[in-house]
C-alpha cells in the first residue's frame, strides 16, 4: 500500500529595499558624485546574506543606479531575483502595482514566508496588505510607536538579518 503524505514547504524568503536599507544613511549621507566611490563591500552583511540565500532587491531605484549600488558592495552573486523601477510601469512603491510585478518575476509562491526590510514605512505598509512580514530599518532611532503593519523596528540591517534568520516558524493546522 502506498501512502502519499502532500506536503507544503514552506521557505524563508528575504527581500530588500535598496537604498537607505542594504546601507546606512547615516554612513552615505551625500547623494553626490563620490556617492558610488563610497560605497564598498560591507563584510558582516555579505556573511549575513550567505546565511539567508534567498534574497531579493526591490527598489524604487531604476537598473543603473541599482547595478552601480550592487555592483560597489560586490553583493551581485547574494541575490536570486531584482526588481526596479524601469519594471514598474511609471508607478512606485508604495503603488501596489510594483509588488504585483515584483512577486511575478521572482516567482514567489504564496505558502513562502517573505521577509521584506524596508526604510519607509509606508512602503511596509503595502507589503502588508500581501501577508509579509514587515521590517523596518530605522537607522536615525525615529520611530515612536510602531504601526500595526509594521512587524518589528530594527536600527541597523544587521540585527534585523540575523533576528529574521533565528526566528522559528512553526506551522498550526487547525484540527476538529
Ligand atoms: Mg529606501
Amino acid at each position: 500500500m502506498e501512502i502519499i503524505i502532500k506536503c507544503n514547504i514552506y521557505m524563508k524568503k528575504f527581500i530588500f529595499d535598496l537604498d537607505d536599507t542594504l546601507y546606512s544613511p547615516i554612513e552615505h549621507e551625500s547623494r553626490d558624485k563620490d556617492f558610488y566611490k563610497n560605497l564598498k563591500k560591507d563584510k558582516r552583511l555579505t556573511d549575513l546574506l550567505k546565511k539567508t540565500k534567498e534574497n531579493y532587491i526591490f527598489t524604487n531605484g531604476n537598473k543603473y543606479h541599482m547595478e552601480e549600488c550592487i555592483k560597489r558592495m560586490k553583493l551581485k552573486s547574494l541575490f536570486k531575483g531584482y526588481s526596479y523601477s524601469d519594471l514598474f510601469r511609471g508607478k512606485y512603491k508604495p503603488h501596489i502595482l510594483p509588488y504585483i510585478i515584483t512577486l511575478e518575476r521572482f516567482k514567489l509562491n504564496k505558502n513562502d514566508f517573505i521577509f521584506y526590510f524596508e526604510d519607509l514605512a509606508d512602503n511596509l505598509k503595502t507589503g502588508k496588505k500581501l501577508g509579509w512580514i514587515t521590517i523596518f530599518i530605522d537607522h536615525e532611532n525615529k520611530m515612536r510607536q510602531k504601526p500595526k503593519y509594521i512587524d518589528m523596528v530594527f536600527n541597523n540591517i544587521y540585527d534585523a538579518i540575523e533576528t529574521c534568520l533565528s526566528l522559528k516558524i512553526s506551522i498550526t493546522k487547525n484540527s476538529n
